[in-house]
């Protein structure tokens, strides 16, 4: 690895404090309960979750920057509580390393659950450090383990193709990853989304249910349904920026000025309307969503892509 000239980087708007979650402790996590034996881990920028049970703990997520700190956590409540802290269950959210890379930590006898599609891209990916779910479903699924109601479903590709909700309707809960980060705005492509309509529906499927605590994946504080809603306010007031700023860019200088070079073009043609896209939105959301300022332009470039191509919004048919 070589150094970063950080002097260099941008400086940006302050964070608003109700972005950010409780102070970790000296190994660098946070824990606490939920609702009765739910609890959840932080390390300020990933989340994860465990129940403890009669039959052991059942976790859900293990992401690998808190690595070890996950059995630790969960060795300090169990401790705390005279309850087993083996972790008997792991429940996938979806496949992707950065939210389920630390699962080989874990017993390899340990029961993995996941979406059907989980199952098949861990198989496709081959990564020693997320072991195949070999318990899947393909809609719904409900558990009940050690006395305790999970449900599990998939509404369709989002943020990946296997993203799914897990609701813990006794615990007043509900987990979606990569969707809606509390207090913050989404990074670069609407969370490094692969279907942006599904990803703009999310909330929408979350909020269906009844519950009051939100485990977003990220950063280090829970969620409430106001979260939801601002978030949704914020993707929404993209998508209307979107159309306003494919009408009002002229293609025409940059084709006059770059000639042959097609791609020339459609890059700064592209560029300027997600800068139109963005600038509005970016200042209304600044000291309300942290790092607005810093996100909104890439979140709105992947969204104007989305309002032109999969909308068909100010496509031109030659006459
Ligand atoms: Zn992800």
């Amino acid at each position: 690895m070589s150094a970063t000239d950080v002097s260099v980087l941008a400086d940006y708007a302050p964070i608003p404090r109700a972005a950010l979650g409780p102070a970790l402790n000296e190994q660098g996590y946070y824990v606490d309960r939920v609702e009765r034996n739910l609890y959840w881990v932080t390390d300020g920028v990933y989340q994860c979750a465990f129940l403890t049970t009669s039959d052991g703990v059942v976790l859900l997520d293990a992401p690998p920057t808190i690595g070890n700190n996950i059995q630790r956590a969960i060795d300090e409540i169990a401790a705390a509580n005279g309850v087993s802290n083996k972790v008997e269950y792991l429940i996938y959210s979806h496949h992707h390393a950065d939210h389920v890379g630390a699962a080989s930590l874990f017993d390899k006898n340990a029961t993995r659950i996941g979406h059907e599609e989980t199952r098949r891209l861990l198989l496709r990916d081959d990564d020693p450090a997320r072991p195949p779910n070999e318990e899947t479903f393909q809609d719904h699924r409900t558990l009940e383990i050690g006395g305790e109601r999970i449900d599990l479903a998939w509404h369709g590709p989002n943020h990946s193709p296997d993203n799914i909700l897990i609701h813990l309707p006794d615990h007043d809960t509900l987990m979606l990853i990569d969707i809606v980060n509390p207090g913050w705005v989404p990074i670069y492509q609407s969370n490094l989304s692969e279907d942006i309509p599904g990803y703009l529906e999310a909330p929408a499927n979350a909020l269906a249910y009844s519950w009051k605590h939100f485990i977003g994946g990220h950063n280090g504080r829970l969620g409430t349904r106001d979260d939801i809603t601002l978030h949704q306010q914020y993707m929404a007031d993209l998508v209307e920026s979107s159309r306003k700023a494919i009408d009002s860019v002229d293609g025409t200088p940059y084709y006059q000025q770059f000639g042959e070079n097609s791609w020339a073009a459609v890059k700064g043609i592209l560029d300027e309307t997600a800068r139109r896209a963005a600038a509005p939105v970016a200042e209304k959301y600044t000291g309300v969503l942290a790092a607005a300022d810093v996100f909104t332009e890439d979140v709105a470039f992947q969204v104007m892509q989305s309002v032109r191509l999969d909308l068909g919004y100010g496509s031109w048919v030659h006459p």
